[in-house]
């Protein structure tokens, strides 16, 4: 299995390991699985490539890195003010997402598989306060992916760097702003030394789906057993780390504002609501553009319509109680 991931990276690299192992132990060790960090064996970024060559049976990643390869699965990692894991996961699994998940990527013989969560993201990091549309014109941050897209649109500079620079570029100021994740990754690599607002909320990306690809003739010289094994291993790891991801940020927020007084900001509404029409715009551009996109984006937005009654009534009871928004 290689994987998009430093060596043991808080989160997504150790969720990889996890899964490795307890298709082991699930298989009672038929299933022996070797996982490599990013770079051991291909760059973080030639993942699917190297699953689809079929020199590699198991990748672990995100559908966001592939927009150049498959434009569609941008829409299975994180759609711009789209829906929040609760709803991605009935999509995925009740409302057809999952084949047309596995539709886009057959083209590289590879089957993918919901392998975890990162729950809603952060805004980011910023070194000026965001009060209006006007404030976010000129500002460099580090932004990939849709939300990339849209903040470009706002007339931010976007760049993507990878983890190592982040850091350093935030606190040299050859950037004003960067998002990571959330909390539990952005804490790991000290991003709160680096600038002083935290903004909330995570618009780019509510959900940010994981991903084990598995190479077709692989998984066709599986067993139905062992297949099952695969299928069982991922829908297990995909709630137990999206469960852990929100464990950990809300410990590492508190750490963030009680012990290192960082602030947290909320983007103004007239911000957000600019930042929605642009993501609408560029969604409609992206279904353009590619015809699998557009099927994926269309079964995306009407489900997400379908749910949203639902969601609206059911969810503001389910927040425990004493924790008012
Ligand atoms: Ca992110």
């Amino acid at each position: 299995m290689v994987t998009s991931w430093p060596p043991n990276f808080p989160g997504h690299g150790v969720s990889a390991i996890r899964l490795a192992r307890r298709l082991g132990e699930l298989t009672g060790g038929r299933l022996d699985i070797e996982v490599f960090a990013a770079n051991e064996l291909v760059p973080a970024l030639e993942v699917l490539d190297a699953v689809s060559r079929g020199a590699i049976q198991l990748g672990h990643s995100a559908p966001i890195y592939w927009r150049g390869q498959i434009p569609a699965a941008q829409l299975f990692g994180s759609v711009p003010f789209g829906m929040t894991p609760d709803a991605f996961n009935a999509w995925l699994f009740h409302g057809g997402g999952l084949e047309l998940w596995r539709e886009a990527y057959a083209g590289h013989d590879i089957i993918p598989f919901p392998a975890g969560n990162t729950g809603p993201q952060m805004g980011g990091w910023f070194n000026r306060e965001i009060n209006s549309l006007a404030d976010l014109k000129g500002l460099k941050m580090r932004i990939p992916g849709l939300g990339g897209e849209v903040m470009r649109r706002a007339g931010v500079l976007t760049v993507n760097l990878p983890l190592a620079e982040i850091f350093t570029a935030l606190q040299t100021g050859a950037i004003d702003a960067t998002e990571w994740v959330g909390p539990y990754n952005d804490m790991a690599i000290g991003l709160h030394q680096a600038a002083r607002y935290y903004y909330y909320p995570g618009w780019q990306e509510p959900s940010g789906a994981l991903e084990l690809l598995v190479s077709k003739p692989a998984y066709e010289t599986l067993s139905a057993e062992l297949q099952y094994a695969v299928e069982t291993a991922c829908i297990a790891e995909n709630s137990y780390l999206l469960a852990e991801f929100n464990t950990r940020n809300h410990d590492a927020l508190k750490t963030l504002t009680e012990e290192h007084q960082v602030e947290l900001r909320r983007f103004p509404d007239d911000v957000l609501e600019a930042l929605q029409r642009y993501s609408l715009e560029i969604l409609d551009e992206l279904a353009a553009s590619d015809p699998m996109a557009a099927r994926v984006y269309a079964s995306y937005r009407s489900f997400s319509a379908k749910i949203e009654p639902w969601l609206r009534i059911s969810l503001p009871s389910n927040v425990p109680s004493g924790n008012a928004r």
